[in-house]
């Protein structure tokens, strides 16, 4: 079709674009592509990212999936003048159907960025949007059919996590990273990701080098903004920019976030305030991470500029897991607490291993073990960092090169008054002196620990005995806290080279269903991708995972500057009402039967604030190992499989401690007995803490700039103002507009009937 016929098309025969003039249209063509499909082709896979609408100028398509028994359905076909692919393009969602060409076909592509500017700006397109997107997502079926299918799609996406930096419009991403006698830095190009530029300049101040491209150079650098200089000069000379004013984003590494930053954040005057006043809490890092903020926003004025921390991906920790054992005012007054770090690292790795093992990221149960000149270990549950051996400091946890790890507190107390040691002497110890240099004597690094052992240097063959048993024992205590295991992650300098420790750290662990196949492990040193260690009869994958902390900070902040365009004023306006979720039971029809009877149909008595769900007139008593709780209400309808949801403190009446889940995420929970009037029932499975969440139709989703399972910060609005995070987006149109959270956190936070709250930020996407 020529450019006058295809405007004509859109404005008579295809609905959305009734009420657009033609100046509209132009606009509309300009940035979109008329391209032709050939009989059989497919114009959509199953799984890919929605990166366009698509108009069907002419031909006819069949849209289809193919079912958990392999056969493939047609779920419908597609005409001349209707358009397609609207549905992952406003969920974010992957595309949970196959869209194929059943004759040749003329398709137009309107590629997202055209379609957010010149369609979802215009208001009747987003009624009729929103109003389309209802009617087709009842014809997926979409609560029942969607988890299945949305785990399908992540597996077959060659890029489930976003590391191939796909966005909206090209960007060139620096990552920075501020040390406090160094500036390291990488060029993310988003057209070409895998063609980074990298570089760092070394000993600032004291005898500087920069060591780019394989090359050393020395340098005359007194300061940072001296590197700064030289880092531009250097991706001048490389081509890679014109001027300091190409560049669009910036990322910063940031160690330290506190318990405010759960996510990266675009930084402002009061961002970078408060990491500044978070220097009480990491002095030898904020301030120089701050220092490069500083620098960087001066170098680059006209980049967006993200802070990345360290401690984020840490924030999923439950209290019981980040208390210490010390007077709770220290943690109130002083913030003294377990924060963890290495969080790029640990949630970099643990997303690469489900790629790898093609499993959804959510179903699993994963040991990260990042071993560098620092390192930790990290128990990655469901996608969920719940423990983590960094704790208030990076002194904690395991031994490292230099730094002691776990030590009796009473120990060092004793040392410091033995020795006549002040607390800046003892740090000293502790971070500088202790560790595999401390106990060998000879040397902070593996290798040179590894070839002394060899030597038959016996305290260096401690120091690393030292190192793999305290490794093995957290691998132990993880196994234990998530009370399951599917992977064991190796990873950093150690962990990707030394297959000795890997073998070491692992050995004895087949009681979990930990093997190593040792000639695969032997073979995985220095690799660039992941690789397979374990043994053929291992229920767990032990996998080597090289990390990309680079990328991982890349993705976050181009993830942080495509949030904050699409930030629309609908989110912090849109009032969200707050339920409180009391304890309840979702039954399978079968334990129906049992608890009341063959035959017993549920019995509504008041429609609840989900279209379609219902309370009921049936209880049943809760059983635990330990106590009892009687008369919990089941809500209906029936389900595939039987939840119980329950509050904290149930939790300890019951004698359970069920993990915080997604509804309808159940495996590996633990169960409780039920009784009713007919029978009981002992289930094996099934008990859920749930996760906050807020139920909303497509139509709040799209006002607000939202999509189905992002994580967001909510502000509930009264007396005091009180933030929640981690708080899970569902999208379906059979819900109505709520937040719903446990009885125990209501009580505790004073909320009432009728609370409402708003969004603050967006965290991340589950
Ligand atoms: P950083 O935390 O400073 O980034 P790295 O992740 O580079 O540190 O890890 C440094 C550690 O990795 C050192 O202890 C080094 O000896 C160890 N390492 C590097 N290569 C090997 C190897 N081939 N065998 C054993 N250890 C190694």
């Amino acid at each position: 079709m020529q450019r006058n016929e295809i405007i004509d098309f859109l404005k008579n025969r295809v609905e959305l674009f009734r009420g657009f003039d033609t100046a509209r249209l132009e606009q509309l063509l300009d940035g979109s592509r008329a391209t032709t499909f050939e009989q059989s082709e497919a114009v959509i896979e199953f799984g890919s990212r929605g990166h366009f609408l698509g108009v069907l100028l002419d031909g006819e398509l069949s849209v289809s999936v193919v079912d958990d028994e392999g056969i493939r359905r047609e779920l419908g076909r597609i005409e001349a003048g209707r358009i397609f692919g609207e549905m992952a393009l406003m969920t974010g969602d992957r595309t949970m159907a196959d869209v194929v060409c059943l004759v040749r076909c003329e398709v137009l592509l309107i590629p997202d960025a055209v379609f957010m500017a010149t369609v979802m700006t215009t208001p009747d397109a987003v009624m009729q949007l929103s109003r389309l997107l209802t009617d087709r997502a009842k014809q997926v079926a979409y609560d029942q059919n969607r988890r299945g299918l949305a785990d399908r799609a992540e597996v077959q996406d060659a890029d489930p996590h976003g590391f191939a930096l796909q966005s909206r419009r090209p960007h060139l991403l620096l990552v920075v990273n501020c040390g406090s006698s160094s500036l390291k830095y990488s060029l993310f190009d988003t057209d070409r990701p895998a063609d980074r530029a990298e570089g760092i300049v070394e000993r600032i101040g004291d005898d500087a080098r920069h060591r780019t491209g394989g090359e050393t150079v020395s340098v005359s650098c007194a300061t940072h903004e001296e590197a700064f200089h030289l880092m531009v000069a250097d991706l001048i000379a490389k081509k890679r920019i014109r001027s300091a004013a190409d560049i669009t984003a910036v990322g910063h590494r940031v160690v330290h976030g506190g318990e405010q930053f759960s996510a990266a954040a675009v930084i402002d005057d009061a961002v970078a305030g408060q990491i500044g006043e978070l220097t009480a809490l990491a002095p030898l890092h904020n301030p120089v991470n701050l220092k490069g903020i500083e620098l960087a926003r001066a170098a680059f004025p006209a980049a967006v500029h993200v802070a990345v921390f360290d401690t984020t991906f840490h924030h999923t920790l439950p209290p019981y897991a980040y208390l210490y054992g010390l007077p709770y005012r220290y943690y109130e007054k002083r913030g003294v607490r377990r924060y963890g770090f290495h969080g790029t690292s640990h949630a970099y790795v643990s997303l690469r291993a489900a790629q790898f093992l093609k499993r959804p990221y959510n179903s699993l149960e994963i040991v990260t073990c990042h071993l560098g000149s620092g390192a930790s270990v990290c128990a990655v549950d469901h996608g969920r960092s719940v423990d983590t051996s960094m704790g208030f400091t990076p002194t904690a946890g395991l031994l490292m090169g230099t730094r002691s790890g776990d030590v009796d507190p009473g120990a060092l107390a004793f040392i410091a008054q033995q020795d006549n040691l002040d607390g800046a002497a003892l740090d000293s110890l502790v971070n500088r002196r202790s560790g595999l240099l401390g106990i060998s004597g000879i040397s902070n690094d593996m290798r040179e620990l590894e070839a002394a052992a060899a030597n038959g240097e016996h305290r260096a063959l401690l120091a690393i005995k030292t190192f793999c048993y305290t490794l093995r024992k957290y691998i132990g205590a993880y196994v234990a806290a998530m009370q399951g295991i599917d992977a064991v992650v190796f990873t950093g300098g150690i962990g990707e080279n030394s297959a000795g420790v890997r073998y070491l750290a692992c050995q004895g662990l087949a009681c979990m269903g930990i093997a190593i196949d040792e000639a695969k492990n032997k073979e995985a040193c220095g690799r660039a991708e992941p690789v397979d260690i374990s043994a053929a009869d291992s229920r767990v994958k032990v996998l080597v995972v090289p990390t990309d902390e680079s990328l991982m900070i890349a993705r976050d902040t181009l993830q942080a500057v495509e949030r904050e365009m699409a930030r629309t004023d609908g989110m912090g306006q849109a009032k969200i009402p707050l339920e409180v979720s009391a304890h309840h039971v979702h039954l399978s029809a079968a334990h129906v039967a049992l608890l009341f009877g063959e035959g017993h149909r549920l019995t509504p008595v008041s429609e609840l604030s989900q279209p379609g769900q219902f309370a009921c007139a049936e209880k049943v008593d809760l059983i635990g190992p330990k106590g009892t709780v009687k008369n919990v209400r089941v809500l209906g309808p029936d389900r595939a499989e039987t939840q119980v949801e329950i509050s904290m403190t149930e939790q300890f009446k019951l004698g359970i401690h069920p993990p915080i889940r997604e509804s309808g995420d159940l495996a590996g929970t633990p169960g409780l007995r039920l009784a009713g009037p007919a029978g009981t029932v002992e289930l094996d499975k099934g008990v859920i803490c749930a996760m906050r969440h807020i139920h909303m139709s497509p139509h709040d989703a799209l006002t607000m700039g939202l999509r189905d399972r992002y994580v967001v910060r909510v502000v509930v609005e009264g007396d005091r103002e009180l933030v929640f995070g981690d708080v899970m987006v569902r999208v379906s149109p059979a819900y109505r507009l709520a937040m719903h959270i446990d009885t125990d956190e209501a009580n505790a936070a004073g909320i009432g009937g009728d609370a409402v709250g708003h969004i603050e930020s967006i965290q991340s996407r589950a």
